[in-house]
């Protein structure tokens, strides 16, 4: 049976030159990279040199990019630094379509005793930027802003808002799990503090990101103990998945510019093709600012995980809303904050590609969707 992977912005396949750049440091190059004999300084200069590719693809000085476990590690650090290096401050500004590697870090510290403002979006997923304004305050610690949503497949206007949090002296943080690979980032021109990465997002493996935080930055570690990462992230540090991300991060800055055009393609012909053929469908997030690889649609009266389970069985991977809320039959934050009606929210799809989807794969799902829709309509306890 032919299989196609449409489930990218939950987790993306290895490249083969990153397993291929990792296997030396599975193997004979197991040194520890903070000894000082040979066996570490080997390692250690791997290391380095993934360092130097990551703060490349970004327009970011090497100093500036601690590596974490993963992309929820470098959320959760950032707000914590931010939160302890101003005990002042109580004050933390978010948005309501956060992944829940912040939403709930957010969450957590208002039941500290935080008081914390979730700026809203409208019916397209965008910022409610009058209401992002108003919530700016000189109590404020952090800003922590998504770059792009992982269901929707959005991007926020970080340029601006980071301008704006900025201006009043408020560290600004942004979540750009979704976005480093997809989206050009040059941290030159762009006013942010911290943005935190993923590497299973960009063609490395799972368990691995980083946290960049611009130098003059107050930093406080999140982890506690030895003095790797410059004494910002205590852990021997994990130098295979290190050296994957750093190899992950050369292929997106190498390929990123011709990437996204042949993906974005895609999406499209994708998109066209599904609304074309099954009636009673709206994508949802905003057409003019999204992510090149990522279309949601909804289809009316049917339920999101019956379809997903019938795709599954035509060998076709998807999502409903994001991998982490998929198991619960309730629509997602994202699509409830955006106020999708009901009976389309709950029949939303997300359809994420990579650079290893053919047209071959998007034709494919083109071809099964209507049936799968028509059979779920034709059993669908919601009225049609
Ligand atoms: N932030 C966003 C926007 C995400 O999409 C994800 C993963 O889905 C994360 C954070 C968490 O990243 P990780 O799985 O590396 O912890």
């Amino acid at each position: 049976m032919k299989t196609v992977y449409l489930d990218n912005n939950a987790t993306t396949a290895v490249s083969p030159e990153v397993v291929t750049a990792m296997l030396p440091y599975m193997g004979e190059l197991y040194g520890n990279p903070s000894s000082i004999h040979s066996f570490g300084g080997q390692v250690g200069e791997a290391v380095e040199t993934a360092r130097k590719r990551v703060a490349s693809l970004l327009g970011a000085h090497p100093e500036e990019i601690i590596f974490t476990s993963c992309g929820t590690e470098s959320d959760n650090a950032a707000i914590w630094s931010a939160l302890q290096s101003q005990p002042e401050k109580r004050h933390i500004v978010t948005s309501r379509v956060e992944h829940p590697a912040v939403l709930n870090v957010c969450q957590y510290w208002e039941r500290q005793g935080y008081h914390v403002s979730y700026i809203g979006v409208d019916e397209k997923g965008r910022l409610n930027l009058d209401e992002y304004a108003a919530a700016l305050s000189p109590d404020t610690a952090i800003v922590s802003i998504m770059f792009a949503n992982n269901e929707i497949g959005n991007i926020y206007p970080v340029q601006h808002l980071a301008e704006m949090a900025k201006e009043k002296g408020i560290l600004f943080h942004t979540d750009a799990v979704q976005a480093v690979g997809k989206t050009p980032i040059d941290l030159k021109h762009l006013p942010v503090d911290m943005l935190s990465l993923s590497g299973h997002k960009i063609h490395a493996p799972k368990g691995i990101g980083a946290l960049y935080v611009r130098k003059g930055t107050r930093f406080r570690a999140f982890l506690k103990g030895g003095h790797q990462e410059n004494g910002r992230r205590a852990g021997t540090e994990n130098v295979p998945y290190i050296v994957g991300l750093g190899m992950a991060a050369q292929l997106s800055a190498d390929f990123m510019q011709d990437e996204r055009v042949n993906v974005a393609l895609l999406r499209d012909r994708l998109e066209k093709g599904i609304l074309e053929r099954v009636p009673d469908t709206l994508v949802n997030g905003d057409p003019e600012n999204r992510l090149p690889n990522t279309s949601n649609i909804s289809f009316k009266n049917v339920e999101g995980e019956a379809i997903l389970l019938m795709l599954d069985r035509l060998g076709i991977a998807a999502s409903s809303g994001s991998a982490c809320t998929s198991g619960s039959l309730e629509p997602s934050h994202v699509l409830r904050a955006m106020g999708v009606p009901f009976n389309y929210a709950h029949g939303s799809i997300r359809l994420s590609l990579s650079r290893y989807t053919t047209e071959a794969d998007v034709d494919y799902v083109i071809e099964k969707f209507p049936e799968v829709i028509q059979t779920l309509r034709a059993i669908s306890p919601f009225k049609n």
